[in-house]
């Protein structure tokens, strides 16, 4: 019985730790940020996001249960301090960037206005709010909508350069994120070391870093589709920007758009769709008859 009530995990040990911090501020600190994470995000539900569906475990099935139910399998949704602080640290540094794109007068994209609420579309920086005319400083970088509708995919670019035709994806890179994101990439620069045993060689890491990681090149092909097929906008290219969390040196990349690489996906979002429609769950594209971990989560929601 007790068993049960305190399923929690991970998450729950780390609020529970945040208590026991020396420093009371730094406790408060932890278990605030802890308790807005467990918050409703705003992330809608009722739509499939590119960035789970580039993921190689992306679950046909599970995404079927998500849009039909309109909601997360139970339990999902667990964090901690240290991954809050990496996605914090990551909306910084898209604002660094976007500002400064803002004030080349080469960012287009949504404008929303803290003033009325509206929300519009300008291929520059905005002088003013189109509805209510509240200046500049009013107004808040939306990013690039990027919308299939029929195909329920919603999702949003860091930038779009109607001048050079590309999209801007902004990436921190870390340790911090690194081992969240891809823990294989990092263990091929760990060292043996004789003072400190297994360390990673972050100035050899960050020198033959020399193109995207392959979830953000997955991600940014299928962005770039849905901006030429679905918001009309003029893509050929994405333009990468990895800051690199160690030394503030950045590194920037391009990727050429490729329409065959984004198909597969497109197909599998409509036959998703269809079976919504039809109330009738697909197979699981990962496991057949028997499930993955995913959809397995939805089991008892049904
Ligand atoms: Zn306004
Ligand atoms: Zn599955």
């Amino acid at each position: 019985m007790a068993s049960r009530v305190v399923k929690g995990g991970h998450a729950l040990t780390e609020y529970l730790n945040a208590s026991k911090a020396a420093e009371p501020l730094w406790g408060d600190v932890q278990k605030h940020v802890l308790d807005r994470a467990s918050q409703p995000s705003g992330r809608r539900l009722d739509v499939l996001h590119p960035s789970e569906m580039v993921k190689t475990d992306w679950c046909h099935r599970a995404a079927f249960h998500r849009l039909r139910l309109n909601a997360e399998a139970p339990g999902r949704g667990r964090s901690s301090f240290t991954r809050e602080n990496i996605f914090e640290e990551g909306h910084r540094t898209h604002e660094k960037w976007q500002n400064w794109f803002s004030q080349m007068g080469r960012l287009a994209g949504n404008w929303k206005c803290r003033l009325c609420g509206t929300e519009f579309w300008n291929d520059t920086t905005p002088a003013e709010c189109h509805e209510c005319e509240a200046p500049r400083s009013c107004l808040t970088y939306a990013e690039v909508p990027l919308n299939a509708d029929p195909l329920r995919i919603g999702g949003k670019a860091d930038g779009y350069s109607p001048r050079d035709g590309a999209l801007i994806e902004i990436k921190t890179l870390g340790l911090g994120s690194l081992r969240y994101e891809r823990p294989e990439f990092l263990e091929r620069y760990m060292v043996e070391t004789e003072s400190f045993g297994k360390v990673p060689d972050l100035t050899r890491l960050w020198r033959d870093f020399r193109r995207p990681l392959p979830t953000a090149v997955r991600q940014t092909q299928l962005y770039m589709y849905l901006g030429r097929h679905f918001e009309d906008l003029e893509i050929d290219r994405t333009v990468f920007f990895y800051d690199f969390k160690s030394t503030q040196e950045t590194k920037s990349f391009s990727v050429i758009y490729d329409e065959a690489f984004s198909e597969p996906l497109i197909d599998a979002a409509a036959a998703i769709v269809d079976c919504v429609a039809a109330d009738t769950a697909p197979y699981c594209n990962l496991n057949g008859r028997s499930g993955c971990p995913s959809c397995l989560e939805f089991k008892e929601r049904k």
